[in-house]
């Protein structure tokens, strides 16, 4: 792979980095890493990820977990900006897919309001990652026939969601950033015409060593999440898919074989 010193100086990279597990980093995305001047990262990239970088290359962790706030939005935007114009070639680096959830839009807006040149490096977003890791096809012919991905991230302790239409029958709902709001999803899932009994599920930490999957329904969600005292990152997926976990679960309880992960559980034990 062509590494070291080969990218443009005065540029941004906007680069998703996957979901947890090393080894779904695209190979755009380690190349990138490897090569970049300056490393701007977000909470939710693994430490393995940001490892790939330089031994010289600036790291710069501007966090951003959701009531810490390491840096401010705006104070993200401008240090994109400056970095670029000292003429350092820069990978910014965000969790799962860097434009779903994830700001980048808006860091793109910047980016090109100020003429600095940039590209952008799709990632493995969070629902994909849990998904395939916890046997949950997004869509199913039998199942679901259309997949949303929605925030239940709430903004003045509202959250403000077309309930009618994301409670409908034959579809997969993903919530991200909805734990402290599982209470409300599930109410208002069941208000909008979903049977309570509806296969509910959390992952959190998917697709990394300690992924754990707990399955529910609408109804017992609420209730299992306490009793379990989860915690983010991680995502609630609503529908009939969730049934198949029993089925297609093939990773929470396999013996492991993949290196990267071996190794963080070794760290962890
Ligand atoms: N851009 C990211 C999402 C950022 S929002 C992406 O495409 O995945 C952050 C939320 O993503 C978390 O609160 C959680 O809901 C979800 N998330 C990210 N990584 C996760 C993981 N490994 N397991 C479960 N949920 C995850």
């Amino acid at each position: 792979m062509q590494v070291a010193n080969t990218l443009e100086k005065g540029k941004v990279w906007l680069v998703g980095a996957g979901p947890g597990d090393l080894e779904l980093l695209t190979v755009k995305a380690a190349r990138l890493i490897a090569a970049a001047d300056a490393l701007v990262y977000d909470h939710l990239v693994g430490d393995g990820i940001v490892d790939l970088a330089r031994p010289d290359a600036r790291r710069i962790y501007v966090g951003k977990e959701s009531a810490r706030h390491t840096l401010p939005q705006k104070s993200i935007n401008k240090l994109l900006v400056d970095l670029a114009r000292e003429g350092l070639s820069v990978v910014r680096l965000k969790g799962g897919d860097p434009l779903i959830f994830g700001r980048g839009g808006e860091e793109l807006e910047i980016l090109a309001g100020c003429g600095i040149p940039f590209e952008v490096v799709p990632g493995i977003t969070a629902a994909a990652g849990c998904g395939a890791y916890s046997g949950f096809p997004l869509t199913h012919r039998e199942h679901a026939h259309a997949v949303t991905f929605v925030t239940g991230h709430r903004k003045d302790g509202n959250l403000d969601l077309d309930w009618s239409a994301l409670a409908r029958p034959g579809h997969t709902v993903v919530f991200y950033m909805g734990i402290g709001a599982a209470t409300d999803i599930c109410r208002q899932m069941i208000a909008h015409g979903l049977p309570a009994e509806t296969p509910a599920a959390v992952v959190r930490n998917g697709t990394l060593a300690d992924q754990q999957t707990l399955l529910a329904t609408l109804a017992t969600l609420p209730q299992r999440i306490k009793a379990s005292d989860i915690k983010p990152p991680a995502l609630i997926v609503v529908g009939s898919v969730v049934r198949l976990h029993e089925q297609l679960s093939w990773f929470e309880h396999a013996p492991n074989t993949n290196p990267a992960l071996q190794t963080a559980m070794a760290q962890q034990s």
